[in-house]
């Protein structure tokens, strides 16, 4: 891919902070790797609504959908608190979502062998865990019509929300996880509440025609949603891709990656179709917010904002082994016992953001030499 443009939007709180770190890799990468990534910057969130008066700009959205690959800090704070709701910073974030189309939430849950301890599970049902989690994001109940809260003529209130998919929807995002499977250990599980739901029943029926008709090289299974949080927490290594809805994916995405200890370690993507070149939108961004109450103190992990880098480099510029360089140094600054305060266990060496960052761009140089 010859397109290695890259629009960084660091938003607000910890997320300029963890981005400098992410700016540091990406340097690395240009000195040490002879690619050469362009860099843009926009204003998101609060950061935005301060110099436009709204989260995110049309500029910025043109940018973003011209772009290689969008990096994410963080957006919000107390500071905006009381601008109107679509001004708030968060609604910068959804409209980037939707104007995107970014249909898959990519959401690894992977437990590094140095922290196996921090998991609130025993060591041996996470130690070697990794699961990945594609959750549909732009369709299912959180956008359904009609929706709304009304008055009734008894004097009681109701309020309606609407699960809905079309097929094209959950075919587009079950092809997401089956690819990613035929790359990773060749397994999907779909989940959907099949047995309540008519929206579930499609689910499956789609999900399970295409494993027939185009992936029946893979191993597929349907679970039901409240089984897979189950399992999830019983024995969550039988899990290789599971694939679910905007609403259940929101939850098992969550309880998969307290699986594996902090918010400061876990990055996600969210990918939009391929074009006819094979080029999709798509944009990368660590799961925690913009931690006000930490913000400005350098006490924040940035390892999830450069594991996002390191799913930006794997899945928009097919630069999978730098990925896995990445990966392997953070693994090994791990175990040579460095933690930030999220990640800190008894005898270990407490750092800083910038200090945790330089340690990664060290064993960086360490495996490339
Ligand atoms: P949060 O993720 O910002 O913080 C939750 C807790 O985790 C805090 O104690 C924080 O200090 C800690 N934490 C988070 N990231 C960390 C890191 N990298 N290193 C060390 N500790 C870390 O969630 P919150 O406090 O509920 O929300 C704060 C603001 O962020 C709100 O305005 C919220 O709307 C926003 N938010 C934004 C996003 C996003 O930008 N994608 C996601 C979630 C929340």
């Amino acid at each position: 891919m010859s397109d290695k443009s890259l629009l960084i939007v660091a938003g607000d709180g910890i997320g300029p902070e963890v981005m400098d770190e992410v700016r540091h890799v990406i340097e690395w990468m240009d000195k040490r790797r002879s690619v050469k990534f362009t860099i843009d910057d926009a204003l998101i969130g609060g950061a935005c609504y301060d110099v436009h008066g709204v989260a995110i700009t049309d500029e910025t959205i043109d940018k973003a959908k011209s772009a290689g690959a969008v990096l994410l800090g963080a957006v919000g704070g107390p500071k905006w608190a009381k601008v109107d709701y679509d001004k708030r910073p968060e609604a910068g974030l959804l409209r980037i979502r939707k104007d995107l189309e970014l249909f898959a939430n990519l959401r690894p849950a992977i437990c590094f062998d140095a922290l196996t301890d921090a998991s609130s599970l025993k060591p041996e049902f996470v130690s070697g865990l990794d699961i990945m989690i594609v959750r549909e994001l732009t369709g299912g109940v959180y956008f359904g019509e009609p929706r709304g809260i009304t008055d009734l003529p008894n004097g009681e209130r109701r309020g309606v929300n609407t699960q809905v998919y079309d097929t094209h929807e959950i075919i587009r995002v079950a092809r997401v996880a089956f690819e990613l499977a035929e790359k990773r250990d060749g397994k999907v599980t779909s989940c959907e509440k099949s047995n309540v739901m008519e929206s579930g029943l499609l689910w499956r029926e789609e999900v399970e025609k295409l494993h027939v008709e185009e992936y029946a090289h893979i191993e597929f299974e349907h679970m039901l949603a409240d089984a897979c949080a189950m399992q999830l927490v019983r024995e969550p290594k039988q899990f290789d891709v599971v694939v679910t809805d905007n609403l259940f994916g929101d939850i098992l995405s969550d309880e998969a990656s307290m699986l594996t200890g902090s918010l400061g370690m876990l990055p996600s993507a969210a990918l939009g179709a391929e074009d006819s070149d094979g080029r999709r939108c798509a944009l990368y961004e660590p799961v925690h917010g913009s931690a006000p109450d930490i913000a400005g103190q350098e006490l924040a992990n940035p390892i999830a904002a450069i594991m996002s880098f390191a799913m930006a480099l794997r899945y928009s510029f097919d630069m999978g082994e730098d990925a896995d360089l990445i990966e392997r140094a953070v693994a090994q600054v791990l175990a040579g016992g460095l933690r930030t305060s999220d990640i800190m266990q008894p005898g270990k060496a407490r750092v800083s953001t910038g200090v945790m960052g330089d340690a990664i761009l060290r064993e960086l140089d360490n495996l490339a030499a």
